[in-house]
């Protein structure tokens, strides 16, 4: 039987969406590792639905990109999830003024970020919050998607999805259309705001609503026309948007290859039938063109 004592609890790292994250040590095996303890309900059962189904899907979810789960059991009235302890995240690598991304560093990050992501779909699993805090590092510069806490398999029958779970800066157009049934396509949509941001080292779309966040990815790519996406007045919130004419690549990411623009011109596609496939996007030319993407054991990380 597991008991928490197992484990030394060293410093908070952090507060997330269920409850406190420590860092602690496992004295079995000497490991650092993260512990996240979720609070859960007054019922009895104790049972969290969302906790069961992060515990669910990260147990079938095993690949070098993507967290392990190591540990998991209740203690004193709370759950407690044992991960691998990971160094740093892609936002603070991103933030540090100190720190130069070459073009093959924010390939090779980026990757990984789809490698990992391809294994969630593969397995109908859908990340729906992927932005660069959930993406962690690890020492040996590994880049592991992590926070599966809103994630859930889609193409359940009958079942509508929350719409509102995406950090509003990554979400994808037809999320904020309101629509109920959607697909990987809002986990491509925000891995292409990630690439724009590693390119421009700023949030790409940065709305203050969600409202907002319509005009500002029409403000850079365009109002969408029925052509692009025949679908769209059909989306529960659909509203007319005053038409804007779309900017060029080569202005929204002055920094970019022209092999870098052709991906994330695929990635903002606004109909998500037609908007390119983590497998399609790890199999463009950006991947295999010169500069290649750098080892991940020689990317910068903060100091
Ligand atoms: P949120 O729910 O807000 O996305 P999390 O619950 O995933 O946040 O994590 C809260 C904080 O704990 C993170 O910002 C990060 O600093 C830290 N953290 C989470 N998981 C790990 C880990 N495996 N290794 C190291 N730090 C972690």
């Amino acid at each position: 039987k597991k008991v928490a004592d197992r484990y030394l609890k060293r410093e908070i790292l952090g507060e997330g969406t269920y409850g406190v994250v420590y860092k602690a040590i496992d004295t079995k095996t000497g490991q650092t590792v993260a512990i996240k303890k979720i609070r859960l309900g007054k019922q009895k059962e104790g049972v969290n639905f969302t906790a069961l189904r992060e515990i669910k899907l990260l147990k079938e979810l095993k690949d070098p990109n993507i967290i392990e789960l190591i540990d998991a059991f209740p203690h004193k009235g709370n759950l407690h999830l044992v991960f691998e302890f990971m160094e740093t995240d892609l936002e603070a690598v991103i933030r540090d003024p100190n720190i130069f991304l070459s073009p093959g560093d924010i390939k090779s990050y980026f990757q990984m970020t789809l490698k990992g992501l391809l294994v969630c779909h593969k397995k109908w699993v859908l990340h729906r919050d992927m932005k660069p805090n959930n993406l962690l590092i690890g020492s040996n510069g590994q880049l592991k998607l992590a926070d599966f806490g809103l994630a859930r398999i889609f193409g359940s029958p009958g079942r509508k999805f929350t719409h509102q779970v995406f950090a509003r800066w990554y979400r994808a157009p037809e999320l904020l259309f309101g629509a109920k049934q959607y697909g990987a396509g809002v986990d491509v949509w925000a891995a292409g705001c990630i690439l724009a941001e590693l390119l421009n080292r700023r949030p790409f779309l940065q709305g203050d609503s969600d409202i907002d966040q319509l005009g500002k990815i029409f403000q850079k790519l365009g109002t969408p026309t029925p052509s692009q996406w025949p679908d769209l007045e059909w989306l529960p919130d659909f509203v007319e948007y005053s038409s804007q004419t779309a900017q060029p690549w080569r202005k929204l990411c002055p920094t970019a290859s022209d092999d870098a623009l052709d991906l994330l011109s695929k990635l903002f596609t606004y109909d998500p039938k037609t908007r390119i496939t983590v497998q399609q996007a790890l199999e463009h030319r950006y991947f295999t063109s010169v500069p290649l993407p750098t080892d991940p054991a020689k990317l910068p990380r903060p100091a």
